[in-house]
């Protein structure tokens, strides 16, 4: 093997934390932190929307900033830097974007400046949104699924931004197999293609109100989903001592 040769995996870290979506919610960031912890990760990725919905993006860009290894950054980073149109965000998105762009520190925006929104030397492939389209793309069906692996170079991929834990699996061609993953789901994707999403630390859009991530274990390839209990009233009180939308705190108990 020459000096130059890509990482292969025997030089990878073997237990990697996936995580997304955090958005402001420092709650469920450090109770996923804590589980991540326990789970003795050799490193933790995040795959972007650290801001924007909740009360303290600061303080969950600095903790992002100091404790993962990859970060990525996503639509409503993008936003937050006035380097997105919000015209195409929902109301509450768009007021949430406009609040935390008034309210970002400039330690938090250099940070944020920094990242990109994939990247594609790991052993698997990491998108905020879709393989075809980093930024904006929900990858939400088996059909959509399946654009997207023909579209991505890794067998594996990565995906946040829908805020839906699940995975897609493409054996030979044809629709994928797809189901949602709730907690407690574990696979091995060590043969076929595969697009799997941690779900989101911060604003959990599946009926499961707890932070969600993902563990994944190289190089067997296994998946292991997972969810964590945190203060929720903590980051719904957040959110409505400051002028955000209160249906950001309401839609927090109910994981929608
Ligand atoms: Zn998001």
């Amino acid at each position: 093997m020459s000096l130059h040769s890509p990482a292969t995996l025997e030089s990878e870290p073997r237990r990697i934390a996936l995580l997304s979506d955090v958005h402001g919610n420092l709650p469920a960031f450090r109770a996923v932190l804590a589980d991540i912890d326990a789970a003795k990760v050799d490193e933790v990725w995040c795959l972007g929307d650290v801001v924007g919905y909740g009360a303290q993006p600061d303080e969950c860009v600095q903790l992002a900033a100091e404790r993962c290894h990859l970060c990525l950054r996503g639509n409503h980073d993008l936003a937050a830097l006035g380097r997105l149109d919000i015209a195409e965000f929902s109301p509450a998105a768009g007021a949430a974007a406009r609040w935390t762009t008034q309210r970002l520190g400039g330690d938090a925006r250099s940070f944020l400046e920094g990242l990109a929104t994939q990247d594609e030397t790991k052993p698997l492939g990491l998108y905020h949104a879709s393989p075809r389209d980093p930024v904006w793309e929900y990858v939400l069906s088996t059909l959509l699924a399946g654009a997207c692996m023909d579209a991505m170079e890794p067998r594996v991929g990565a995906v946040g931004h829908s805020h839906v834990a699940l995975w897609f699996q493409r054996q030979d061609t044809g629709l994928p197999d797809a189901a949602p993953a709730p907690g407690g789901t574990e696979r091995e994707l060590s043969s076929g293609r595969w697009l799997v999403n941690p779900g989101a630390v911060g604003q959990p859009r599946d009926g499961d109100p707890r932070a969600a991530w993902l563990l994944l274990e190289l190089p067997a390839w296994t998946a292991a989903w997972r969810r964590v209990k945190y203060p929720v009233d903590e980051a719904a009180a957040a959110i409505r001592g400051t002028d955000l939308p209160a249906v950001l705190a309401d839609r927090l108990y109910y994981g929608q």
